[in-house]
């Protein structure tokens, strides 16, 4: 089957978050014939997979997911989200893009790249060299159906699984649509990651005519969240842009005109680099705070670490092949929201974001051009293969 055909497949199991809808199954049924073992840990309704071919070396990983986003509201699809359409080149269907189209590429990469190696063992071309390559290296794909959801039971679970037995990754490559105009022009090396914190700024309430009994936390914080907005928390690094922060809600009083309220609610974030520690951030709102003399609780959640993967080995990789499949020149960027790179990034040194382009993802008419896809194909192909011959 070609790429083309594989993603045509899979659109039309319309897999919304956590349903799978049958693509994990289809999927190892093309893994098994090429020597792969699978393994379901599917938890909480989510179902997981876990495919590996070979025991021993270097791990290469892809990793994905099969779910999709809801399509909205169907009478503004061109054509049926869940019946793959090509129209003028371009493929059509709910998760072209987001991201059936790379797990489709990267089985075809594996078959093509496994094929060869065995046709090149069978003709004894290099046998001891090959041979020895081939078998001190293994393969495999970490594949979840939510993603786009709570991403509760999906890789995390996997990842947990993987770590109980020992099981570690040495390279990863996360399917997910990274380029923006065109194939191959931008890839993900890392993620900033994001904390939040809800501050309740602790004040007296009373009448607004008697401010002698009031204590106003309204007037008390302002001062210092200027401050907060003003800091500079870090210079961001040579992968990451600053650490920002940013104010989402700030909630107060009673409503009534004439009462002070007696508390102040303030929910903020940050999205910070690597440039930047949770507790390094955390202790400097603390210090802040305390500075300005207030009486405040502060709740915490780190809803996701940030991950960096430098130059190297799989950045270089991953670049020479998109060049020699498409003469574009990758740019790295750690732009966007978080993704499960950041979970994998705990079991992998090596992990970097790379798929098609992402311009229709989550919209009506997702889309991605047919002239993509065996390139896809190829620089997966490219880059496992380099990965492999070291
Ligand atoms: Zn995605």
């Amino acid at each position: 089957m070609t790429v083309l055909e594989k993603v045509q497949a899979l659109i039309a199991r319309p897999s919304v978050t956590p349903d799978d809808a049958g693509c994990l199954e289809l999927i190892a049924s093309w893994l098994t014939p090429l020597g792969f073992s699978i393994e379901r840990i599917d938890a909480g309704g989510v179902s997981n997979l876990w495919a590996r071919r070979g025991s021993e070396g270097r791990l290469i990983c892809f990793a994905g997911h099969t779910d999709v986003v809801p399509t909205g509201p169907l009478a503004q699809w061109t054509s049926p989200p869940f019946e793959p359409t090509v129209r003028d080149g371009i493929l059509y269907g709910r998760g072209a893009a987001d991201m059936k189209s790379s797990i489709a590429a990267c089985v075809v990469a594996m078959e093509n790249l496994i094929n060869r190696r065995e046709l090149a063992n069978a003709a004894g071309a290099d046998p001891q060299g090959d041979t020895a390559a081939h078998n001190s290296h293994s393969l495999a794909l970490l594949l979840t159906s939510d993603e786009e959801g709570d991403a509760i039971d999906g890789t995390v679970r996997v990842v947990e699984a993987l770590k109980a037995r020992g099981e570690t990754i040495d390279f990863c490559i996360v399917g997910e649509p990274t380029c923006v105009k065109q194939l191959g022009d931008t890839m993900k090396n890392g993620r900033r990651g994001s904390l939040t914190a809800k501050l309740t700024v602790r004040g007296v309430q009373g009448h607004v005519a008697y401010p002698e009994q009031v204590k106003n936390p309204v007037h008390l914080a302002a001062p210092a969240l200027a401050e907060l907005a003003a800091t500079t928390w870090d210079a961001g690094n040579e992968y990451f842009p600053p650490t920002s922060f940013q104010i989402s809600n700030a909630r107060a009083g009673t409503g009534a005109g004439n009462v002070v309220p007696g508390s102040f609610v303030i929910d903020f974030n940050f999205r910070f680099s690597t440039a930047s520690t949770v507790d390094g951030l955390q202790n400097r709102v603390h210090q802040l705070l305390d500075r300005h003399g207030l009486e405040y609780d502060i709740a915490w959640t780190l809803g996701a670490k940030p991950f960096l993967t430098p130059r190297g080995e799989l950045c270089e990789a991953l670049t020479a092949a998109v060049a020699a499949t498409t003469s574009v020149a990758a740019q790295l960027s750690t732009t966007g929201g978080t993704s499960d790179g950041r979970f994998i990034a705990d079991i992998c040194p090596q992990l970097v974001e790379f798929g098609p382009v992402n311009a229709s993802i989550h919209k009506v008419d997702e889309s991605i051009a047919v002239a993509d896809l065996e390139p896809l194909a190829k620089i997966y192909e490219l880059t496992f293969e380099k990965l492999l011959s070291t």
